[in-house]
């Protein structure tokens, strides 16, 4: 089993362009809605699993709260026992809170987040989020670690959408139908 390192260093580069999109199923949004509701003064950390469909094309369909100590400005968890794979979906990232704070991606963050995980999600309790995808490449025998945004989407849950696909395979447009 392939292990990640928690804390990797490498050299950071972050850049304000967007180049790709999260969806985060509506069901795991609500459960990051209800948490900040309920952890409203302390920040806090999510794993998040779901599918790297291109190289900035991302899924969040599952969700895992790993042990961890907080306080309003700070989390520490312990990732000893992340499981990899949850539900049949790969380790994508972390969702962690700004509490009131806007939504960006701190020196911390981009230390030890971005650089052990591809994404990194960070949300307030106004239900701000901000994406953010890593990728390590090597420039001239040095490794860095380049950091660029990701546009977030809430979208329906999947048994909605699996649903809607199965009726839509019921439905025949008609050929010259519009008028
Ligand atoms: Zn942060």
């Amino acid at each position: 089993m392939r292990r990640r390192m928690w804390g990797r260093n490498p050299k950071t580069v972050s850049t304000d362009a967007t180049v790709g999109t999260v969806r985060i199923d509506r069901k795991v949004w609500d459960v990051l809605r209800e948490l900040h509701q309920r952890l409203p003064h302390v920040e806090f950390l999510v794993v998040l699993y779901g599918r790297r469909l291109g190289s900035a094309e991302f899924t969040v369909e599952e969700f895992y709260v790993p042990p961890q100590t907080v306080t309003a400005a700070s989390v520490e968890p312990d990732m000893r026992d992340v499981p990899e794979c949850m539900a049949g979906f790969e380790q994508v990232g972390t969702y962690h809170s700004h509490v009131n704070m806007s939504v960006f991606a701190s020196g911390t963050d981009l230390r030890y987040l971005t650089s052990s995980f591809p994404i990194t999600l960070v949300g307030n309790n106004d239900g701000e989020v901000a994406g953010f995808v890593a990728e390590d490449v090597n420039v001239f025998g040095d490794n860095y670690r380049l950091v660029a945004r990701l546009e977030v989407h809430v979208e329906r849950p999947k048994e909605l959408l699996e649903a809607a696909m199965t009726a839509a395979t019921r439905i025949k447009v008609k050929k010259g139908g519009f008028k």
